[in-house]
């Protein structure tokens, strides 16, 4: 079949599943379609990431299920979360699979649509704003800068890197962008110093991006492992390496400065 579909992408039918990106907490940064869908859900999955404080305004009509992951503890497997899944779609439900961010970026959202095609179920994704970009946003740092980066690595730091990784992103020098590192920060900053990135390059933690409570720590690859333990950082928080963090713009800062900083760097065209 070619061509567009004449529904939109939000319609969510009888006993389908939808994978809706919720973005990175706020829910402004839902889009439309999101929105969409989960006003005619059924029944919602929702993620520990996904915004969750308005999700009884948001669908109305829904029965929401908690299936969040929190570190160390599981409430329900992700094999469970297929299974409900894939049950209340059978049963003729409207299911929403709500996932922070994008699905489609470390969510396991390719495992649960294919989760859906084994049992025969009609699946939709709806892609969402990815913390990988907003968050990095939400504290002031572009990922590209003329001059600067022009290109960028999301990363997960579930599992640490191979040597042959981290000297890939040491040669392709662009800003580095790490989802899940907080836990395995030590390896990787160690493996990006040993490789000979410089340890003078900066570092951004961005912890809660979105929340209240949101904490950018700025430091350095050789420093940022100390820093990190002084400011006691932890998880949900979205690291950036690489001169782009030179070009974060905090309240205290004046413009004036960053102006300066982003010259020192500026191409003519
Ligand atoms: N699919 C998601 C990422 C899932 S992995 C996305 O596209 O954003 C979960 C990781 O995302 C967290 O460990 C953290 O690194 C990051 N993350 C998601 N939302 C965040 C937020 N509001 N603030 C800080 N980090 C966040």
């Amino acid at each position: 079949m070619t061509g567009q579909s004449s529904r939109s992408v939000g319609h969510v039918p009888p006993g389908q599943v939808t994978l809706v990106g919720g973005g990175p907490g706020a829910a402004e940064l839902l889009t439309a379609a999101a929105t969409e869908a989960l006003r005619h859900a059924d029944i919602v999955l929702f993620d520990r990431l996904a915004p969750n404080d308005e999700l009884a305004t948001l669908a109305p009509n829904a029965t929401l299920i908690d299936v969040g992951k929190r570190a160390g503890s599981h409430p329900v497997s992700q094999t469970g979360i297929e299974q409900l899944m894939v049950d209340h779609a059978l049963s003729g439900k409207r299911v929403v699979r709500l996932k922070g961010g994008d699905p489609y970026v470390f969510g396991r959202g390719s495992e649960e649509v294919l989760a859906c095609h084994r049992n025969g179920i009609a699946v939709t994704v709806i892609s969402g704003v990815t913390s990988a970009i907003a968050v990095p946003a939400a504290a002031g740092i572009p990922l590209t800068h003329r001059g600067m980066s022009h290109a960028f690595t999301v990363i997960s730091g579930h599992a640490p890197l191979t040597e042959n990784e981290l000297e890939g992103l040491k040669l392709l020098g662009s800003t580095v962008v790490v989802l899940m590192g907080v836990g395995t920060l030590p390896t990787l900053s160690q493996g990006l110093l040993r490789h000979g990135m410089s340890p003078d390059l900066p570092v951004a933690i961005i912890e809660r991006g979105f929340s209240a409570t949101q904490r950018t720590t700025v430091s350095t690859l050789s420093a940022v492992l100390a820093d990190a333990a002084t400011a006691g950082v932890r998880s949900p928080a979205v690291l950036v390496i690489g001169e782009v963090v030179r070009l974060a713009f905090r309240g205290d800062d004046a413009a004036e400065d960053l102006v300066a900083r982003a010259a020192a760097f500026a191409v003519n065209d």
